[in-house]
């Protein structure tokens, strides 16, 4: 892992009418890194990401995304950055083979790469054997994993995912977060994970940030914020606890 910043944001804001839905935001996510971003409903979250991937304008304050600012240069951060949204749309009358070869060509990938690619990332999501399969008529985890493979289609450096487990069965979820894993081992991609699952979280985040009512209101490893909660001592906490002290301290 890098100690450059992939993302980092100068007092983002974001005001939507009268409402503040991302306030004064300095968040720093460093090259190779699995970043937690936590926060309860309407915290803010999507609205960053949104922001990030310049895809709405920010009221006040500035971000960089792989060193380029996402309102100026939107298609070149969307050409590093992989974005899987919390629910992810398909045509239904293509198969996962023709959905990913869709993809290439928007992403101007020839077709004969695109063909050994599409068979690759179906290898790598596990979708193989449902690759002819009319993506109408996947369950909810079989496209959690399409949405994945598209995103990397285009190779990112950086992959924005929103509730990538929402809805998946345990194993479902186990896998998914394998492949999340390995995605930042092997391949050095630095994740942006948003999500409610605490545990799932925890267990392969190298730090995260706690956003509540549009403000960060911690970040750091979890080591480094069960320290800052509970001090010092034997016991080992988890993100759970860490999270809901926080959260009663607002
Ligand atoms: P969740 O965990 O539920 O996905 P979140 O942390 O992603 O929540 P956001 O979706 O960023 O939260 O919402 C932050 C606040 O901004 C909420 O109060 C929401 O109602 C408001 N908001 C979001 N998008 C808009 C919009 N387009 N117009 C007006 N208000 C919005």
């Amino acid at each position: 892992m890098g100690s450059e910043m992939i993302i980092e944001t100068t007092d983002l804001t974001k005001q939507y009418g009268r409402q503040t839905a991302v306030r004064g935001l300095n968040l720093k996510v460093k090259d190779g890194e699995i970043f937690g971003f936590l926060g309860p409903n309407g915290a803010g979250k999507t609205t960053t990401l949104l922001m990030l991937l310049g895809l709405t304008r920010p009221s006040a304050g500035s971000a960089t995304v792989c060193g380029l600012n996402p309102i100026r240069m939107a298609r070149e951060v969307k050409r590093h950055v992989g974005y899987l949204p919390e629910n992810v749309g398909f045509y239904g009358d293509m198969d996962a083979v023709q959905s990913l070869e869709y993809v290439a060509a928007l992403n101007g990938i020839g077709r004969e790469k695109a063909k050994e690619k599409s068979e690759d990332l179906l290898k790598l999501v596990g979708l193989k054997a449902d690759a002819r399969k009319k993506t109408g008529a996947y369950s909810r985890g079989m496209r959690q994993r399409l949405g994945i493979a598209e995103v990397l289609m285009k190779d990112p450096e950086v992959l924005f995912l929103d509730e990538p487990t929402l809805g998946l069965d345990p194993e479902g979820a186990i896998q998914m977060v394998g492949l999340i894993q390995s995605l930042n081992q092997s391949r050095n991609i630095t994740v942006l994970l948003s999500s409610h699952n605490l545990q799932q979280v925890q267990k392969i985040s190298h730090r995260v940030g706690i956003m509540i009512a549009g403000s960060l209101i911690a970040e750091g490893s979890i080591d480094a914020l069960a320290k800052e909660t509970f001090g010092v001592g034997e016991k080992e906490y988890s993100l759970e606890e860490i999270y809901l002290t926080y959260f009663q301290e607002v």
